[in-house]
């Protein structure tokens, strides 16, 4: 442990990296936590640069419209740091997730955060300073922090999901949807929404076939999400269903799933597809267990700002921004915008506080 920080930043998507950003021009010399590269926090969608990394073209995100990004992402990111980027043939429709991520993280560290990869496990915020217990650096004490670990993947809790997670299971197409095992295959979705739109429509690159298993008769997704669906032709719509089980050969890494029973809510019967695949794509849940329930939340388990547009959460010094805090408009540039907003109630704070 060295010195009192002034910010310490938890969590590295779009809301942590702009934070550091303003708090590193306001000159506070932030220290940011981009989570720990381990297998379990791969597999619960928990990986240094948030959900965004786990995602394809982000279309919405301001600033970048479709166009040849290829030179500038070269120049704009460090050479050491390129591995971290999929390639991409052409921009098709805008600049990716990991790109973008890699961006700021990249402008982040230029104005001189300090990054250190690794997992905050638990707190002590019952007084000042706030403190810090990390998986592999020790503890560190800071005058505020901003949480911004954002959410994760929900999975369906099915005991025969449990058994199958890696071997043909997952919560993260981009990340797992090229593997042998999928290709040319029948595979599943789960889920309405725009991620299980995006998932599945990534999925068509490789599969023969992508079953999109709905539990009601119609998508959740935006409109134009929606219509790609629709327009896709390997893409076919299983209303109001439900998956009452994965099936597979467990005894054998190699072939994993093999098919997925899915039950129709209203007859109650059981069907099974033939599949080499699962995917999840039915919400997410807000990383919020390092903090012991120190810190209020909603009964969804979002933390609760205390004040109308403020990043204030119940303990002083202690802001939130981006998903772990909004369960409502959870986009990339609402995450943003409340990483830049932690970060100057940061900085005001420490001022009246008489400390920066
Ligand atoms: P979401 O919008 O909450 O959709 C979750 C989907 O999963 C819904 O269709 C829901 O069904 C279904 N679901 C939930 N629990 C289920 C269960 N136990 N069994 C079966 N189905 C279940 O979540 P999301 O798609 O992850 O999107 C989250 C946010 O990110 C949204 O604001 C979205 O706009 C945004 N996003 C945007 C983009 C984009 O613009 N390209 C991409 C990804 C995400 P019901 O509809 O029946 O509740």
């Amino acid at each position: 442990m060295s010195g009192i920080e002034n910010c310490v930043i938890i969590g590295s998507g779009p809301a942590g990296w702009s934070a550091a950003i303003y708090a590193a021009r306001a000159n506070l010399r932030p220290l940011l936590f981009e989570g720990a590269m381990t297998e379990e926090n791969r597999v619960m969608g928990r990986y240094p640069m948030g959900q965004l990394a786990q995602t394809t073209e982000v279309e919405n995100y301001a600033g970048f419209p479709s166009g040849k990004l290829k030179e500038f992402l070269e120049s704009a990111i460090p050479a050491d740091r390129q591995y971290m980027i999929p390639p991409v043939e052409e921009h098709a429709h805008a600049v990716t997730g990991p790109e973008l991520m890699e961006l700021m993280r990249t402008q982040a560290t230029n104005f001189g955060t300090r990054v250190i990869t690794d997992d905050v496990t638990s707190v002590d915020f019952r007084g000042q300073p706030l403190k810090l217990l990390t998986s592999e650096n020790g503890s560190f004490e800071t005058h505020t922090v901003i949480i911004a670990t954002g959410a994760s993947a929900n999975y369906l809790g099915l005991p025969s999901e449990d058994k199958f997670k890696n071997r043909g299971v997952s919560a993260c197409a981009v990340c797992d949807g090229a593997l042998p095992r999928f290709r040319n295959k029948p595979l599943v979705v789960v889920g309405g929404g725009d991620s299980a739109v995006e998932e599945a429509s990534y999925l068509t690159k490789y599969a023969s076939k992508v079953y999109m298993i709905l539990r009601r008769g119609e998508m959740r997704a935006s409109k134009i999400m929606q219509d790609r669906a629709l327009n896709n032709s390997k893409i076919e719509l299983v209303k109001f269903s439900v998956v009452d089980e994965v099936l597979g050969d467990e005894s054998n890494d190699r072939i994993g799933v093999t098919g997925v029973r899915i039950k129709n809510v209203e007859s109650g019967e059981k069907k099974d597809l033939d599949a080499s695949g699962l995917f999840l794509a039915i919400g997410h849940t807000p990383n919020t267990k390092f903090l012991g329930g120190q810190v209020e939340t909603h009964s969804s388990g979002y933390i609760r700002w205390t004040q109308p547009y403020r990043t204030i959460t119940s303990v002083p010094g202690v802001f939130a921004a981006g998903d772990v805090a909004d369960d409502y408009y959870r986009q990339a540039i609402t995450s943003a915008g409340t990483g830049c907003m932690a970060a100057l109630d940061a900085e005001r704070y420490l001022g009246a506080a008489g400390i920066h």
